[in-house]
């Protein structure tokens, strides 16, 4: 018998029921099918040892990318080896505002080829153990089809080296021209803390999951703010129970030592 007063109440607990924002996954924490995948990059590492070193023990596998000739560069990425986080260089270019400095190792529109090679190559020696680069601002220098390909060429010389577009410009042509060269190539989907509050972090976070579920896999950037690095803390440990799978740029294009 179907009491109206039970179908009333069977309403109610349907309702009580908290909306699933993540993928269903079973009680052991496995969901069926292949798990959308999510890699997280943490870029501007260089600088502050004692945030740099918080980023690399984040309980997550995650990728870092460290500004070239930093004071704690070699440091860090050395830190986040031993720990098997994935290391990118974070190459400085110019951004569309005229004069903002860009710090050392910067690409600029008015940089020529063989200086933008010896740029990359002193870069590269800066940073250990690097198996991608991405770029730190840049909104001027990747929508430059001239700088990029020849910036994709220096890549392609390098593999297997890929390339992860920041995409600080919409108008970007650096995946473009990297994937005309068959560099292993990625762009981001979602910055997580370009409004660096605790709320607006979640909220992204949400949305790089969204998107990885969409899609089955997703790049997110972020940056070590406190805000961030709090935020992470708390998020990541959840991340398989909520049926994603934390790996890295390398892993998703399938190049690199440490799948
Ligand atoms: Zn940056």
């Amino acid at each position: 018998m179907n009491h109206p007063r039970r179908r009333w109440l069977q309403a109610l607990a349907c309702a009580a029921l908290p909306w699933p924002l993540t993928a269903p996954a079973t009680p052991h924490g496995a969901p069926h099918g292949p798990r959308p995948r999510i890699a997280l990059i943490i870029d501007d590492l260089g600088h502050g040892l004692e945030a740099g070193l918080r980023t690399v023990r984040l309980p997550g596998r995650i990728t870092v990318s460290v500004l070239p000739h930093t004071p704690h560069a070699v440091r860090l990425a050395e830190a986040a080896r031993q720990v098997d986080q994935e290391v990118m260089l974070h190459l400085p270019m110019q951004p569309s505002v005229p004069g903002v400095p860009v710090g050392p190792g910067g690409i600029y529109l008015d940089t020529q080829r063989a200086e933008l090679r010896e740029t990359l190559d002193r870069a590269l020696a800066s940073v250990p153990h690097v198996l991608g680069v991405n770029n730190h601002m840049g909104s001027g220098v990747t929508r430059h089809p001239g700088l990029m390909l020849w910036l994709m060429e220096e890549l392609a010389d390098r593999q297997p080296l890929y390339w992860v577009d920041s995409r600080t410009t919409a108008e970007t042509v650096a995946e473009q021209k990297a994937l005309a060269l068959q560099v292993p190539a990625l762009r981001r989907d979602v910055f997580l803390d370009h409004e660096a509050t605790p709320v607006a972090v979640a909220r992204q976070f949400a949305r790089l999951q969204v998107i990885a579920q969409a899609r089955g896999s997703a790049v997110g950037i972020g940056h070590p703010y406190p805000v961030t690095l709090e935020f992470l803390e708390r998020a990541l440990p959840q991340l398989a129970a909520a049926g994603f799978e934390l790996v890295t740029p390398g892993v998703l294009l399938g190049v690199g030592a440490t799948v």
